[in-house]
């Protein structure tokens, strides 16, 4: 990163906190665990995560890596490490997503993942000052599993959940599968929290409509198909909705769009849509926030005042409280 974006105050609304792990944090976390790590998810040197094509990383390599992530000092560990990364580069708010999935994968109890990640982000913001709030995700190739999330989610209303969201693999028209159980955790959660949803990714448009037809949302995960269409943009706009944008994940992911000449970024936020920048799973990936950021400035041509109003629609979009979105908003310059 350059000293000018890096001074840039951040914020980022999409990252799934397994996909934070670096290899070095995966494999200091499965040795205190005494478990053996496939050494096939890793580089010949260990500094980088091996996969061939998307399917493989997301399926084989994530699961691997995350099987190791066991109990609440582990959840601590990688939400501290996240943090402090992003404080590092400049962040002043994040609000990563944990899943009720990470519980079938390594066997860790629900409530031992949330207090864990919430000591994690208790110390960093005590070490570095960076905010951070959570969201939880059903995930999309477990459709059979909405409902137990849902009671999982329901166990424990800790107060840094503030938001739902839906990820994983994208299908045509396959949030039908959550709408109930993603609905009644709404109604159910005792406070109102934030709706957003992975959508208009690998799927086109049809995509981006079915999310707004079927969910109450304010923020789109991705979202960068709904470029195919104006109408969607318009009613995106009419409808406040905030699209999570990952250049970086989107070119691996996105067929449509496999290098940032292609990428419709720079299109949504001349459209009028807001837009904010992210990494989505930047351990896996070898991102980061920051280098989303200098990957806008530099590929995109986002100057450093655009990238402020990024950073403000962020804030803006968060599902945190809104006294702590006003504390944040003053510690970005005018
Ligand atoms: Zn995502």
């Amino acid at each position: 990163m350059t000293p000018e974006i890096k001074a840039i105050p951040k914020a980022e609304l999409h990252v799934h906190i397994e996909g934070t792990v670096t290899p070095e944090i995966a494999r200091m976390i499965a040795k205190r665990n005494a478990i053996d790590l496939d050494p096939d998810i890793f580089s010949e040197d260990g500094t980088s995560y091996k996969w061939n094509g998307f399917i493989d990383l997301v399926t084989r390599v994530y699961q691997e890596m995350a099987r190791g992530m066991k109990t609440a000092e582990d959840f601590e560990t990688i939400m501290y490490d996240y943090l402090c990364r992003c404080a590092e580069e400049g962040a002043i708010y994040v609000e990563p997503s944990g899943s009720p999935g990470q519980c079938l994968v390594s066997g860790i109890s629900y409530k031992d993942m949330v207090d864990g990640m919430a000591r994690g982000m208790d110390r960093a913001r005590k070490d570095t000052g960076i905010e951070s709030r959570l969201t939880m995700t059903f995930e999309r190739h477990r459709p059979n599993g909405a409902e137990s999330d849902a009671e999982l989610i329901l166990s424990y209303k800790h107060p840094y959940i503030v938001g739902l969201d839906i990820a994983g693999g994208e299908q045509e028209g396959d949030l039908v599968a959550f709408e109930q159980s993603y609905k009644r955790v709404l109604e159910e959660f005792g406070r109102p929290i934030g709706s957003r949803a992975h959508a208009a990714e690998n799927i086109g448009p049809v995509n981006g409509w079915d999310a707004l037809k079927r969910l109450p949302l304010n923020r789109m995960g991705h979202g960068v198909r709904c470029i195919e269409d104006a109408k969607l943009i318009q009613e995106l706009i009419k409808r406040d909705v905030t699209l999570e944008v990952c250049p970086t994940s989107n070119i691996l992911a996105v067929k449509e769009f496999p290098n940032f000449k292609s990428h419709p970024l720079r299109k949504l936020f001349n459209a009028g849509v807001s837009i904010c920048l992210n990494s989505d799973d930047p351990g896996l990936f070898g991102t980061s926030i920051g280098n989303e950021y200098q990957i806008a400035h530099d590929e995109f041509g986002f100057s450093e005042d655009e990238l402020l109003a990024i950073t403000r629609n962020a804030i803006a979009a968060s599902f945190a409280p809104q006294d702590v979105k006003e504390k944040l908003l003053l510690r970005i310059a005018p």
